[in-house]
């Protein structure tokens, strides 16, 4: 599969990178979710790894402006974040986030979201 990993922090993307691709997939990044829009304007994935926390447009308002776009309304995202709140999770889950996963996270546990809410 083909994920598409939007974090501010290169650090965490690399992680993000390093755990999708040894697991056999294709990864390609986005720094906010405004890149993260400009990137799906010309690129296809089947999933997308979502932070929260991010300069330009948010985790939340990247959620927003997909559900409006239907070619990128169908793509699963799950968000990872920091902030383990509930209020975020059921705001993340009712604009259509498919899983909310809290950094720091294992390989394993990042993995067997995705599986499993795909
Ligand atoms: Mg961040």
């Amino acid at each position: 599969m083909k994920f598409l990993s939007v974090d501010d922090s290169s650090t965490m993307r690399k992680i993000i990178s390093l755990a999708l691709k040894g697991a056999g997939h294709e990864v390609i990044e986005a720094e906010h979710g405004k890149h993260a829009l400009d990137v799906l304007s010309s690129q296809t994935v089947d999933c997308i790894i979502l932070d929260v926390n991010m300069p330009e447009m948010n985790g939340i308002e990247f959620l927003k402006a997909r559900k409006a776009i239907p070619a990128l309304a169908s793509i699963p995202v799950f968000v990872l974040t920091t902030q383990d709140e509930e209020a975020l999770k059921q705001e993340a889950l009712s604009l259509g986030a498919k899983g909310f996963i809290v950094k720091p996270f294992q390989k394993e546990a990042l993995l067997a979201a995705i599986n499993s809410g795909i």
